[in-house]
C-alpha cells in the first residue's frame, strides 16, 4: 500500500468514527425513555456502550462504508433495546477453537476435563479445607493438596537425601521469577548464550532474570555450549546453573547443548543447584501421537535435577499455573519468601489442578481434553469433515473436505505437526477475510485460519459436541 493509500483510509475512518453518536446523545433519545424506566440508567448506558464499542470495532477492521455504517445506525435504538430484553451477556465467552492450534493463548489454552470442572464447581460452592489440616485442626498450606500426587505422576522416587516438595503459583513465568528471587538475589545464574530466549508476552528470559535480582551470567555461544563453558563459570557468587527449555523455536545445523545429565552431575560436584525451566509441563511422551521427542517434566525428575518450572496450562492440560518442583530445602526456602503471598493461586486453581493430576493416575488419559485432541487419529476428524461437507447445500458457500496439519501451539513443541482435516470454505459474496469475521460473530463464535483465500476450520480442535452447532452455522452462511 502506498503512503497516500494509507492516509486516504485513515482518513475515510476517521469520518466514519466521527458518525458514530455520543452515549449521552443515545441515552437522551425520546424512543429509549422507556427502556429507562424499565431497566435503569446504568443498564442502558451498559447497553450503549457495548453497541458503539462493536460498530467501533467494525470500523477499525474495515467492516463498513458510510452507507452501510448508516444502514446499521438507524437501527441502533432497535440494538440497544434488544441487547436489554435479551439480558446481560458475558464478555468472556466460550468459542469453538477450529483454528487447529491446539495450545492457542489467545484462547486460553488447554480446556479443562469434565472431572476438573466439576470438582472446581464443587469446591467453589461452598467452603473449603484449602489451609485447614482436618486431622488436627490447624492451619496448613494449601500445597498440600496437591504435591503427593504431582510426585507420584512424575515418577519421583523416594529417597531419602532427596525428598521433594510442590509449590504452585500463578503461572509458570512467576514460578520462574520466584526461583530466582528465592534463590540468587544477588548471585549469580549461570545460562547458555543459546538459552537467552524470549518465551512470548514480553517474557524474556534475561529482563525475568535482572528483574528478580539475580546476576546474569552468560556462557557459550548461541548456537554451542558445551558443559566445560559452565563449568569455567562457576565461582563463589554462582547461586544456580539455569536451563531453559528452547520451546517456542528451534535451532538446526553447527549446534550443541549440554545433556540434562551433564549439567546435573556438574552441578553435583560443584554444589551449585541446577533449576530448569521447563515450559510445557508434559508429563508423558508425544512420542506415540507422531509428534516427536519432547522433553518431559517426568524425565527431568527421573534425572533428579533440583528444581523445575512448569507451565499447568500447556502439555499438562490443566488450569493456568505454575509448578515448582524441587529439592524439599530449596522449595522451603521459595516458601518462605515474601513474594510468595502475591504470587499464589486460588481454590479454583488447587481444585482443577488436583482433578487433572488424579486423570494421570487413574487413566485413561483421553479424558483430559488435550490428551484426547492430541491422540484423535486423523482418519476419524476425517470423517467427521465429511459428514459436515456433506450436508452443506448451499450454492452460495462452497465446502470441501482438506487435509491439513494442526500444530501443538502455545510455544511448547516447535516445529511439530499432527495430520488433520479441515472443512476448507470459499463463499461467492464473501471474500475469506470476511468469512472468517462472520464466523467469529458466530453464537459461539467460531475461530477458525485462512489457508490459499480459503477459510480452513480444523476440526481436531473442535470437541465432537460442537459439530451440530457448527454445521448449523454454516448453513446460515
Ligand atoms: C511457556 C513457557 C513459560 C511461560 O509459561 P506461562 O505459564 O505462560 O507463564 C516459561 N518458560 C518456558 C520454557 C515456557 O515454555
Amino acid at each position: 500500500m502506498t503512503a497516500k493509500g494509507l492516509k486516504d483510509t485513515d482518513r475515510t475512518r476517521d469520518e466514519l468514527y466521527r458518525k458514530l453518536p455520543s452515549v449521552n446523545e443515545l441515552v437522551l433519545t425520546p424512543a429509549l425513555e422507556p427502556s429507562i424506566a424499565q431497566f435503569g440508567r446504568d443498564r442502558l448506558v451498559h447497553a450503549i456502550r457495548r453497541s458503539l464499542k462493536d460498530l467501533r470495532e467494525e470500523i477499525t477492521a474495515g467492516a463498513h462504508s458510510s452507507q452501510s455504517l448508516d444502514e446499521r445506525l438507524g437501527v441502533i435504538i432497535e440494538r440497544v433495546n434488544e441487547q436489554l430484553r435479551s439480558g446481560p451477556r458475558y464478555s468472556l465467552r466460550r468459542v469453538i477453537n477450529a483454528s487447529g492450534v491446539l495450545l492457542h493463548t489467545n484462547l486460553g489454552r488447554a480446556p479443562l476435563s469434565e472431572a476438573a470442572l466439576a470438582h472446581l464447581a464443587e469446591v467453589a460452592s461452598d467452603y473449603s479445607n484449602l489451609e485447614l489440616d482436618l486431622n488436627t485442626g490447624t492451619r496448613s498450606h494449601r500445597d498440600v493438596h496437591v504435591e503427593d500426587l504431582l510426585l507420584s505422576v512424575l515418577g519421583a522416587p523416594e529417597e531419602e537425601s532427596f525428598r521433594r516438595g510442590v509449590v504452585v503459583v500463578n503461572n509458570c513465568a512467576a514460578a520462574t521469577f520466584l526461583a530466582l528471587n528465592a534463590l540468587a538475589e544477588n548471585r549469580e545464574v549461570v545460562v547458555s548464550r543459546g538459552e537467552l530466549v524470549e518465551i512470548g508476552g514480553g517474557f524474556r528470559i534475561p529482563e525475568i532474570l535482572q528483574k528478580s535480582g539475580a546476576i546474569l551470567r552468560e556462557v557459550g555461544t548461541t548456537n554451542r555450549t558445551r558443559v566445560a563453558d559452565y563449568e569455567g563459570a562457576i565461582r563463589e557468587q554462582s547461586a544456580l546453573l539455569m536451563r531453559v527449555h528452547q520451546s517456542n523455536f528451534s535451532i538446526d545445523g553447527f549446534t550443541e547443548r549440554p545433556s540434562l545429565e551433564e549439567l546435573v552431575s556438574l552441578s553435583r560436584t560443584a554444589g551449585v543447584p541446577l533449576f530448569e525451566d521447563q515450559g510445557t509441563g508434559l508429563v508423558t511422551d508425544l512420542d506415540r501421537f507422531g509428534v516427536g521427542d519432547q522433553p518431559t517434566l517426568r524425565d527431568s525428575i527421573a534425572k533428579s535435577v533440583d528444581l523445575v518450572a512448569a507451565s499447568g496450562d500447556k502439555l499438562l492440560g490443566g488450569p493456568q499455573c505454575g509448578l515448582l518442583v524441587g529439592r524439599r530445602d530449596l522449595i522451603a526456602r521459595i516458601r518462605n519468601n515474601p513474594l510468595l503471598r502475591a504470587f499464589r493461586v486460588d481454590k479454583l486453581t488447587y481444585a482443577a489442578l488436583e482433578a487433572t493430576l488424579l486423570e494421570y493416575l487413574t487413566g485413561p488419559t483421553e479424558s483430559i481434553p488435550l490428551m484426547r485432541m492430541l491422540g484423535t487419529p486423523a482418519d476419524a476428524i476425517e470423517r467427521r469433515c465429511r459428514g459436515i461437507v456433506e450436508a452443506l447445500g448451499s450454492n452460495r458457500l462452497h465446502a470441501e473436505l482438506m487435509p491439513v496439519e494442526s500444530v501443538v501451539g502455545g510455544g511448547s513443541a516447535p516445529g511439530a505437526k499432527l495430520g488433520s482435516y479441515a472443512v476448507a470454505l470459499v463463499h461467492t459474496e464473501f471474500g475469506a477475510a470476511e468469512l472468517l469475521g462472520l464466523l467469529r460473530k458466530a453464537d459461539p463464535p467460531i475461530i477458525a485460519r485462512i489457508s490459499d483465500e480459503k477459510v480452513i476450520v480444523d476440526l481436531r480442535t473442535v470437541h465432537p459436541r460442537s459439530d451440530a452447532a457448527l454445521r448449523s452455522a454454516l448453513e446460515r452462511l
